[in-house]
């Protein structure tokens, strides 16, 4: 096959400046692969940072515009200044607290009423309360739930109707952790919100399916983040996390944008209910 000439050219209705022949066939490549998001818009709750904005950014680089929705409005806004430069995708903020459950319905109507509608749907949002099991109070015990299983629970039903009235199936992507397989100290909470946002992705795989909705998790391994700062800065802690990852580092959040984009595009159709850690092979060691 002849390459086209080196200049201005369209993909679809986008009129694309490429620099060689190289790039234009990795371009072309991109925009009609499998993994190709053109087209398609994604929600991703905890957007504004850490591994929420490394998968925001990374959708979007394949082509997704992106909503993002967490509680701090200036993070938001960064957010989506950085993502709308590096991509020139379109971007979406809303200001929420997830800990508001009975509110999520109504907040994503006004997400579909503004951008059109939402084909994946990312549950990444979360946080951690570090204690003993035996210190565990009723109030930490249910924040952390609220925010890390219930909000799933709700922003996935309400996904679903919306799809489901749509008629074109989606895909979710929960995000869990090593403690959806694993335990560690003082953990209680965390890893049991954790194991439930597991069962729960199975469970809304298997019921969804017939909607053509994919319902998957990742579950990250030790990332450097915000949540994880008062661990890696700790250097016995790291030392340790070192010597229990084959491969040697702490994760970066970009890295788990090749399973978010796998499991968001059509190369991921026939993924299902799966966990996919992304862990540097932190399971895989005894
Ligand atoms: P960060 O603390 O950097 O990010 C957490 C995100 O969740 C922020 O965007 C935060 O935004 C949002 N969030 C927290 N509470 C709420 C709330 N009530 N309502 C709306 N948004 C909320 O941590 P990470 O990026 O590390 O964590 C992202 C996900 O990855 C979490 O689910 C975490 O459990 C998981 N994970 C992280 C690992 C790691 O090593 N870093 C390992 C395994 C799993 P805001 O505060 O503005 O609301």
């Amino acid at each position: 096959m002849p390459f086209p000439p080196i200049g201005w050219f369209s993909v679809g209705s986008r009129p694309v400046s490429c620099q060689s022949n190289a790039f234009l066939l990795y371009y072309v490549a991109m925009e009609s692969g499998r993994f190709n998001l053109a087209g398609k818009t994604a929600l991703v709750t905890g957007g504004n940072r850490g591994i929420g904005f490394a998968i925001a950014r990374g959708l979007a680089e394949h082509g997704a515009d992106v909503v993002l929705v967490a509680r701090t409005a200036k993070e938001l806004a960064q957010a989506k200044t950085q993502i709308q430069k590096q991509t020139q995708r379109r971007v979406w903020t809303f200001v929420f607290d997830l800990e508001n459950t009975e509110k999520i319905e109504g907040l994503f109507d006004e997400i579909v009423t503004q951008t059109g509608g939402v084909d994946i749907l990312v549950n990444c949002a979360g946080i951690t309360i570090r204690s003993p099991a035996e210190d565990v109070s009723l109030d930490m015990w249910d924040r952390v739930h609220r925010v890390n299983l219930t909000s799933v629970l709700r922003m996935s039903q309400a996904f679903c109707r919306h799809r489901k009235s749509a008629g074109k199936g989606g895909k979710i992507i929960n995000i869990g952790s090593l403690t959806c397989s694993a335990a560690r100290p003082t953990t209680a909470a965390y890893a049991s919100s954790k194991s439930g946002l597991m069962g729960l992705t199975r469970t809304l795989a298997v019921e969804w399916a017939k909607y053509s909705i994919n319902v998957n998790a990742v579950g990250p391994g030790y990332i450097t983040t915000e949540l994880t700062k008062p661990l890696w800065s700790d250097k016995d802690f790291t030392k340790w996390v070192l010597s229990e990852t084959p491969l040697g580092r702490w994760g970066q959040p970009e890295d788990l944008i090749g399973a978010a984009v796998l499991l968001a595009s059509s190369a991921g159709d026939f993924i299902t209910g799966q966990t996919i850690y992304v862990d540097g092979g932190w399971l895989a060691m005894l």
